[in-house]
């Protein structure tokens, strides 16, 4: 029942990591929140932009560690940008679900859903949520900002 480790890495997932998107710094943001895993030694930084009226304006991230964490990152970037923060909400439950093994609609998860065969390593589960537990608590700062 286990699989090739290397399956874990996929293109989709290879390609985000060497070609980051969305990375760097925000000026001006709404919050930065950074965000470890210790168990794995990943580091990220979120910054977003929200506006008034509940959108997430913009998002950008920097940090380091294993392919997982930063892929899964750039690939969360690109699939927040432009929503409602109430989507966003949305998508974190989402992604959670999917990779604790819980029945999802990945459909609106888009190429997150290559992230899928990492719940099979439970040690990598912390570094592909990482940047989600990240975001979930920016907002949460943005909202009481606001
Ligand atoms: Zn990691």
């Amino acid at each position: 029942m286990s699989l090739p480790l290397d399956e874990l890495y996929r293109d989709v997932i290879l390609d985000h990591y060497k070609q980051p998107r969305n990375r760097g710094e925000l000026e001006p943001h709404t919050v930065r929140v950074e965000g470890t895993n210790p168990l794995c030694g990943d580091e990220i930084q979120i910054d977003v932009r929200t506006t008034a009226d509940g959108k997430l304006d913009d998002i950008a991230f920097k940090g380091r560690g294993c392919s997982i964490s930063q892929a899964s990152a750039s690939m969360m970037t690109e699939a927040v940008k432009d929503l409602s923060t109430d989507e966003v909400g949305e998508l974190i439950g989402t992604f959670k679900a999917m990779m604790h093994g819980q029945p999802v609609d990945t459909e609106p998860l888009g190429d997150l859903e290559a992230l899928e065969g990492v719940q099979k390593f439970p040690v990598r589960i912390k570094c592909a949520l990482l940047a989600w537990t990240t975001l979930e608590q920016a907002l949460r700062e943005a909202a009481a900002a606001s």
